[in-house]
């Protein structure tokens, strides 16, 4: 596909997924997010529009588009309500190992049903001990004939229960090592069990849990990448994280965006003082730095994906890209609130729901220290003096 066709294929995506999501998401997010409810009519139409599948080969049954057409898409969903785009974010950093590490057989086994939907994928790579200090999980994997024997309990497992496979990080003799765990969903499979529902701030509708395995059992094709691949599973997940990265970015725009457009509508409805609050001074101070932040997190956001698509190390670009885009939705859903007044304080506005949501994009995927500790070892290895 040449440039301009995917430029014209992503701006016709991005514009059915708004106008689905102004349809068929906003009536009902605030009332499911509330409720805490799985969207399952939601998530089938996603299924249907090829949402699974956006950057698997056409070859696999997937959209065959590029990180720009993804980020678009989960900049909709998150403006619409941000747990679509974690519906869609671990499945597609699943898809991502198997599409970059997985081999041909792999490749075949799990990638055309990824991209339809009807599999649905997560990661499992962080554990109790073991959050942004990722070498220290504990999870076994052991060697036993032609199969591992899988031990351990990971935490923070989001879409862990409804997920058909896991990209999960164990420890084997040569290393870390990611295995492609294919289980039925459900809370019990065969020695997998999920342990806890972690109940959260905000993110709701989907869920993040605990899940133990007891001696579960995986053939020895299930590590990602074949023999080769034993001992980099660590390498593999975090190479995958920088699309989990551009990802949480993508969503911290989509957030911010409904934060802004929440707060400068309400702006020039609210009058006070004889006059629409937008003609304060004071307002129109916090909406130049609002609308700025966002056009700077957009900015950030496409540069980085564009490099990681270029096939370039982007590590220090989607660092960069989620701590200024996570920080300014944080920032922006704040100010948002304090626009709204005592209403914004309210359920009665989504703009509560983007308050709660926000901080999760300052955490997941590598908090934002640890950003700035990978954008400063970026940097000075870029600037090196000798
Ligand atoms: C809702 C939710 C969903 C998640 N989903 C998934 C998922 O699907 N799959 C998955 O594998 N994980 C998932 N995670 C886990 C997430 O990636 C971790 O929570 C995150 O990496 C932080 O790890 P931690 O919670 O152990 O915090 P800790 O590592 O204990 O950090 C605590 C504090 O110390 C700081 N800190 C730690 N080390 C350093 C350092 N070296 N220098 C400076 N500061 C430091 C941190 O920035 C933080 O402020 C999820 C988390 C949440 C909250």
């Amino acid at each position: 596909m040449t440039d301009t066709i995917d430029a014209e294929v992503r701006d016709e995506l991005r514009a059915t997924v708004r106008r689905w999501v102004q349809r068929e998401v906003l009536p009902v997010a605030s009332d499911l997010e509330h409720a805490d409810e799985y969207p399952a009519a939601i998530v089938e139409d996603m299924k249907s529009m090829g949402l699974f599948g956006i950057t698997i080969p056409e070859a696999h049954g997937g959209l065959g588009l590029d990180l720009l057409a993804y980020i678009a898409v989960v900049e909709e969903l998150a403006a619409g309500w941000m747990s679509l785009s974690g519906i869609v974010n671990t499945h597609t950093i699943a898809a991502s190992l198997l599409m970059r590490q997985g081999t041909d057989g792999q490749q075949a086994r799990w990638l055309p049903r990824l991209a339809s939907g009807e599999l649905r994928g997560c990661l499992s790579l962080s554990e109790s001990d073991a959050g942004s200090d990722t070498r220290n999980i504990s999870c076994r994997a052991v060697r036993d004939g032609d199969e591992y024997v899988i031990s351990g309990t990971k935490m923070w497992v989001t879409n862990g229960e409804r997920a058909g496979i896991v990209a999960l990080a164990a420890r084997t003799d040569e290393g870390i090592t990611c295995f492609i765990v294919e289980k039925e969903p459900g809370p019990a499979f065969e020695g997998i069990t999920v342990s806890k529902d972690i109940p959260k701030l905000g993110y709701k509708g989907l869920e993040t849990v605990e899940m133990v395995y007891d001696g579960h059992r995986v053939g020895a094709d299930c590590v990602l990448g074949g023999d080769a691949g034993l001992g980099h599973g660590l390498g593999y997940i975090l190479g995958a994280l920088e699309v989990g990265r551009i990802n949480i970015a993508a969503r911290a725009v989509g957030v911010a965006r409904a934060a802004f457009e929440a707060a400068i509508g309400y702006a020039q409805e609210r009058r006070t003082m004889g006059k629409p609050i937008s003609e304060h001074q004071a307002i129109q101070q916090k909406l130049a730095d609002m609308g700025t932040k966002l056009q700077a997190a957009r900015l950030l956001t496409e540069h980085a994906a564009v490099l990681k698509q270029s096939g370039e190390r982007a590590d220090v670009e989607a660092g960069m890209a989620k701590l200024f885009a996570s920080e300014a939705a944080f920032e922006i859903a704040t100010e948002s609130l304090r626009i709204h007044g005592g209403v914004g304080y309210t359920t009665e506005l989504p703009v509560e729901r983007y308050y709660r949501d926000a901080p999760l994009m300052i955490i997941g995927e590598g908090t934002n220290e640890i950003q700035r500790l990978v954008i400063a070892r970026g940097l000075l290895k870029r600037y090196a003096i000798s």
